[in-house]
């Protein structure tokens, strides 16, 4: 591994060096003392780096350093055509990219502008008029550009495509493809992927030239700064967990992935209603709803945000230090998107997974991908928040009341509870007769059971106590 020590080591410009040091970066992460070298030398590259890895900044610094020469300060738009355009799957990934490129290129004339679907185009045109350089967008809104013929790609001289796994499992390649055609021939092309399939490698057979490969950490591969715990769980105690975990764990900042869009706005409902400030983010939601949920969950107004993969997709919210699955994604890769939302630069973090039976094949899958093994453990559910939820969920077809507590006592009870009459007084566990009660400590709540039962801190739940090798 190269050793490198600083930024200057890489041959930025000092415009650029000067951005650094106000973001604070002193260091370079390894994708970025890879891949600025390759990218400075004029090359393809094809970079397989997770998120959090830094990537943004390995192609953001090279990109801008070969723009520098074409800098001014002139004030025709046609001074100012765009020369690089990078691509993101999203509209969250668009706007966190377009930062990035924003505060790197502070101490610079070359200008920079975002577009993204899902807000009035006619706000978008006023900016491009005005000329930028840097044009970061997701394809969709992009073609609607082109269409209008508000944006001319003719002098890009530099391509990215960022999250390019994503681009293609979200349907992107027929955009991808027309939009490529449009640009110059002659021009570099940079393809960031957390993931190399096949799919990928096609791509980057169609598209790049000569691309070199670099891989910082092996794909795939989930970051060792997290702690990953899996729970088994019935599906219909999820909810009761998860309630049970955040007010225990005294939560500050934690994404709750979910499958679906309908999940992860009922979950945040539930939540809201048990007093935890949380909001949903997902493809429905409109982007001013987005952006005040992200704005929310970045100020410490929203501790907990209930995402779907797709919306959650490049969010770079630093040092986030908890992940829970709520449910186990189906393409294994996603889980590794997921977790890699938490211990980001260096930081360390947390990435719970609620596994039902059901879901046991999909986590299996998983565990093969990231070549590891998680132990399986199980936590003593509290019904307090359960019988909060379930009387205002009942007609929810996953929620049903908590039956398995009260198992041993009666089959008969159990058959009762699953055909769904969340008020039948017929429960024999005299928990159900008491009123709810707050969570006060929660070492008396929480219950880790892996081999042996034990009573455990809840710095355990949280990867604090090593329980049961
Ligand atoms: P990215 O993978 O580009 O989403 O970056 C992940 C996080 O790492 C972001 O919060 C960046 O601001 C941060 N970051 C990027 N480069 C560095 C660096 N050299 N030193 C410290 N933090 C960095």
């Amino acid at each position: 591994m190269t050793e490198i020590v600083n930024f200057d080591s890489l041959g930025l410009a000092p415009e650029l060096l000067k951005a650094l040091t106000d973001s604070g970066y002193t260091t370079p992460t390894p994708i970025q003392a890879q891949a600025i070298p390759v990218a400075l030398a004029g090359g393809d590259l094809m970079a397989g780096a997770q998120t959090g890895t830094g990537k943004t900044a390995a192609f953001a610094l090279p990109l801008l350093q070969k723009l520098l020469p074409f800098a001014n300060n002139g004030a025709s738009p046609a001074k100012h055509p765009v020369r690089a355009l990078i691509l993101t799957p999203t509209r969250e990934l668009a706007i966190q990219v377009e930062e990035s490129v924003r505060a790197y290129a502070k101490h610079t004339p070359l200008r920079s502008l975002v577009v993204y679907g899902g807000v009035d185009i006619r706000t978008q045109t006023p900016h491009l008029k005005t000329g930028i350089e840097v044009l970061v967008a997701t394809p969709g809104r992009l073609l609607d550009h082109i269409e209008q013929k508000t944006v001319q790609l003719n002098q890009v001289q530099m391509l990215v495509l960022d999250e390019a796994d994503r681009m293609l499992d979200m349907g992107f390649m027929p955009d991808l493809k027309r939009i490529l055609a449009l640009l110059p021939k002659q021009r570099q092309n940079l393809m960031f992927s957390a993931t190399f399939s096949n799919d990928i490698k096609k791509l980057a057979d169609d598209f790049l030239t000569k691309p070199q490969l670099i891989e910082v950490a092996r794909s795939n591969a989930t970051n060792d700064n997290v702690t990953q715990k899996v729970y088994s769980v019935e599906q219909s105690d999820k909810e009761a967990l998860l309630i049970q975990l955040l007010k225990a764990a005294n939560a500050k900042q934690v994404i709750i992935f979910t499958k679906t869009k309908i999940t992860a706005s009922r979950l945040s409902r539930s939540l809201e209603r048990e007093g935890l400030a949380a909001d949903a983010i997902h493809g429905d939601k409109t982007q001013q709803e987005r952006i005040k949920a992200l704005d929310g969950f970045k100020a410490g107004t929203i501790t907990a945000l209930v995402a779907t993969d797709v919306a959650a997709r490049g969010l770079d919210i630093s040092e986030l230090p908890m992940v829970i699955n709520y449910e186990i994604p189906s393409a294994p890769e996603d889980y590794v998107h997921r977790i890699g939302r938490t211990g980001r630069a260096g930081a360390s973090g947390i990435a719970i997974s609620f596994v039902s039976p059901e879901e046991e094949k999909y986590m299996v899958e998983i565990e093969k991908l990231i070549k590891r093994q998680i132990t399986r453990e199980t936590v003593a559910i509290e019904k307090s928040s359960t019988r909060a939820r379930t009387s205002s969920t009942s007609s929810s077809s996953t929620s049903k009341p908590s039956a398995h507590k009260s198992a041993s006592a009666s089959s008969n009870q159990d058959a009762t509870a699953t055909k769904r009459t969340p008020f039948k007084k017929k429960n024999s566990d005299p928990w159900f007769d008491k009123p709810y009660e707050a969570v006060v400590a929660a070492h008396q709540q929480v219950t880790v059971r892996s081999s042996t039962t034990r009573k455990a801190p809840v710095a355990a739940l949280l990867g604090g106590l090593v329980l049961n090798k």
